[in-house]
């Protein structure tokens, strides 16, 4: 390789390493304060899930496509979700909903005792494959299938988190949820807010928080 381009490749590290923590500022400035959330989100480099094309936007705060119309999800937004699902906790052994391109899964991953990631695109699942192997990560398991049916073959979870909004909580996750766990997702359509639910000895508690703006939720496998 030639001077030129080592001095090249190199200045894109050192811009997306600055970038990066320009990101975490971003973050701490609009509101989240769990350290380990920021540190989990500084960890993992955001730019190995996207196109090339689409790199030098990596570390801006806003959705951005993965292909089959589906986005790797906007910063803020999963940095919020984790932070209220780990608010005086750990998150233990946890299912996320709708993989995507594995970003996600990899942030989730810095904190969790295991992470059972499921999509529904098989296409995508190959993408968030070989996007996760650069980081090896051996406490992240991905798999092909409707989340909706969560994750008989591992369940309970002590977390689950959905990525992807329904008009609905779908109730094979409300049934491996454990006792004492957490889960939360997008509830609605056109308009969609998110919704924290915890297990409790006697029931399921439900508080509604942000609006946001998640791809749907979908039925079967493709
Ligand atoms: N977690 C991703 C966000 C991906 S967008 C990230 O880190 O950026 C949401 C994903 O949910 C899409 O890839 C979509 O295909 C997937 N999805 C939608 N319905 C699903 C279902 N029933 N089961 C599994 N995945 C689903």
């Amino acid at each position: 390789m030639d001077r030129g381009v080592r001095s090249e490749l190199a200045g894109i590290g050192m811009t997306s390493q600055r970038t990066r923590a320009r990101m975490i500022e971003r973050l701490r400035e609009g509101g989240i304060r769990d350290e380990r959330v920021l540190a989990a989100m500084a960890a993992v480099p955001r730019h190995a899930f996207v196109e090339a094309a689409l790199a030098s936007r990596a570390y801006e705060d806003t959705a951005l496509p993965i292909g089959l119309k589906q986005t790797i999800s906007q910063p803020f937004v999963v940095a919020r979700m984790i932070e209220l699902l780990a608010a005086g906790r750990e998150l233990g052994k946890t299912l996320e909903v709708g993989a995507g391109c594995g970003y996600q899964a990899a942030v989730l991953a810095q904190m969790a005792r295991e992470v059972y990631a499921v999509e529904r695109l098989a296409q995508l699942l190959d993408k968030a494959r070989a996007n996760l192997r650069q980081l090896r990560l051996p406490n992240v398991r991905l798999k092909h299938g409707d989340g909706r049916l969560g994750l008989e073959k591992a369940a309970p979870f002590d977390t689950i988190i959905v990525a992807a909004a329904s008009p609905g909580v779908p109730q094979a996750l409300l049934d491996q949820l454990v006792v004492g766990g957490r889960m939360i997702l997008p509830l609605g359509a056109a308009e969609q807010a998110l919704c924290l639910i915890e297990r409790k000895p006697g029931g399921f508690s439900e508080t509604r928080l942000d609006a946001v703006r998640f791809v749907p939720l979908v039925s079967g496998v493709e």
